[in-house]
């Protein structure tokens, strides 16, 4: 991908992104089932077997806005998503971006950058990337007249309820006025005058995101992490708003028959909240659709980066690319193409 293959005019964007193979991965010897020929399309190999028990592999060909191969930096693949997205903020309109795909694909790479508690390397993420060019854009002469203020809120939804990651995970309600105007009650949205004050909001979200967890019982992989730059005039009418989200993993959509009953729960919530998602982006790009932000809360809080000419969406779809993933990767990517199609 070169600098000249972005397009500056989609409203959805829809794009994969392949992780390469993690040490265990190689160690254990997976055999990686998935190609990234050119810069649109992505092929599945699957193992299948004939009648007569020969083997065979079934490719299934997908193709998007844009493919990213395992050699993609974060860097690069942020030029091509969120990035592109940053001028919407400025022009008075709502932009979302959302990592989808299933636990351990990269949507926290991806978006947050790898925190592992010592190591803070949020910088390299999307959320951090998107903050230092709202900055830049706020420089320019042909934004300074707005007078616009900075700032930030971060939250988790996790089993249809709001956390506030700003607000050591303090519970928050979600009230519809009688405009269908959504409010999250007490969310905190914190002033930012720089850069390095963001990152510390990454920082202390991504933290109160993970603590208390363990990999095998990751609450985060079960909730969707909702991080938001707003832009506010003087007076603290809302300008734009730029909306990045890091997804519950999509495998635990599937947990509906788990013996658990709060697993089972949470795994319906997660199911309705991103089928809900995919039709409320579908809805975007045509005028006069139906608009089910209601039908999950994920849904509803970002309802207002649903509505208006001005609203555009980017999706980024995560896949592992091992053989043990096979079936996940093509519900990712079956799932990515219903967004866009038509
Ligand atoms: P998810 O949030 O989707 O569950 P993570 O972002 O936590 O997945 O990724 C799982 C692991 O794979 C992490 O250790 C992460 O650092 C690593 N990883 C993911 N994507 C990449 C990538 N593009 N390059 C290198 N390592 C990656
Ligand atoms: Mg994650």
């Amino acid at each position: 991908l070169r600098d000249s293959d972005v397009v500056e005019d989609y409203q959805i964007t829809v794009c994969v992104r392949k992780r390469p193979m993690n040490k265990k991965e190689v160690v254990r010897k997976e055999v990686d089932v998935i190609t990234v020929p050119n810069k649109n399309q992505i092929i599945v190999h699957e193992p299948k077997q004939k009648v007569d028990l020969t083997k065979y592999l079934e490719n299934q060909h997908f193709r998007f806005d844009y493919a990213f191969d395992e050699t993609c930096s974060n860097e690069a693949v942020y030029k091509f998503t969120a990035r592109p997205l940053v001028q919407t903020i400025f022009e008075g309109g709502m932009a979302t971006c959302f990592a989808y795909g299933q636990t351990g694909s990269g949507k926290t790479h991806t978006m947050g950058g790898d925190f592992n508690g010592k190591t803070q390397d949020c910088q390299k993420g999307i959320y951090a990337m998107t903050a230092k060019d709202v900055f830049r854009f706020l420089k320019m002469s042909q934004y300074r007249q707005y007078n616009l203020a900075v700032s930030c809120s971060f939250f988790e939804i996790y089993s249809g309820k709001v956390f506030d990651l700003l607000a050591n995970k303090a519970k928050l309600r979600v009230l519809e006025d009688g405009k269908q105007q959504v409010q999250v009650v007490g969310l905190q949205e914190r002033p930012v005058d720089s850069v390095e004050e963001v990152l510390k909001l990454i920082q202390l979200g991504n933290a109160a995101r993970t603590s208390g967890q363990t990999s095998a019982n990751s609450n985060s992989s079960r909730s969707h992490a909702v991080f938001q730059i707003l832009l506010r005039q003087t007076q603290g009418r809302m300008h734009g708003k730029f909306s990045l989200i890091d997804l519950a993993g999509n495998e635990r959509g599937a947990d509906t028959s788990s013996a658990d009953r709060q697993t089972r729960m949470e795994g319906a919530e997660i199911n309705k909240s991103l089928l809900a998602l995919k039709e409320c982006i579908r809805a975007l790009g045509r005028k006069g659709a139906h608009l089910p932000f209601r039908a999950s809360k994920l849904t509803q809080v970002l309802r207002d980066s649903f509505i208006g000419e001005k609203s555009k969406t980017c999706m980024i779809a995560m896949i592992s690319p091992g053989l043990s993933s096979c079936e996940h990767s093509l519900n990712t990517l079956r799932y990515a193409d219903r967004v866009k199609e038509l």
